[in-house]
């Protein structure tokens, strides 16, 4: 069995997680203000007058993530970020079968 990471635009990455943290029962203000980072892209998720999300281009030349070790969820997609409860449900989330 071979795992294939699958390379997607950071939009797509983006409305994934949305969707799978709307239904993972987050509410709109632990949603509100997230920054999607996606190479040298920054996006943050806002939400519109009507009530919809919008995804925003943020202007930024580079961006430099610090992450402290020992605050990563062990049971994390590398790819959308979404938590499991197990680590084999984090690997298959993106991954694609051949
Ligand atoms: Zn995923």
């Amino acid at each position: 069995m071979r795992l294939q990471q699958a390379v997607k635009p950071s939009r797509e990455m983006i409305e994934k997680w949305i969707n799978q943290n709307v239904l993972a029962g987050k509410t709109d203000e632990e949603l509100e203000g997230t920054l999607f980072v996606y190479g040298n892209e920054a996006h943050s998720l806002v939400k519109t007058s009507s009530g919809e999300w919008a995804i925003e281009p943020q202007e930024v030349k580079q961006v430099v993530i610090f992450r402290k070790e020992e605050t990563e969820p062990v049971n994390m997609c590398r790819a959308c970020g979404q938590d499991y409860t197990s680590f084999k449900e984090a690997i298959q989330c993106c991954a694609f079968l051949d």
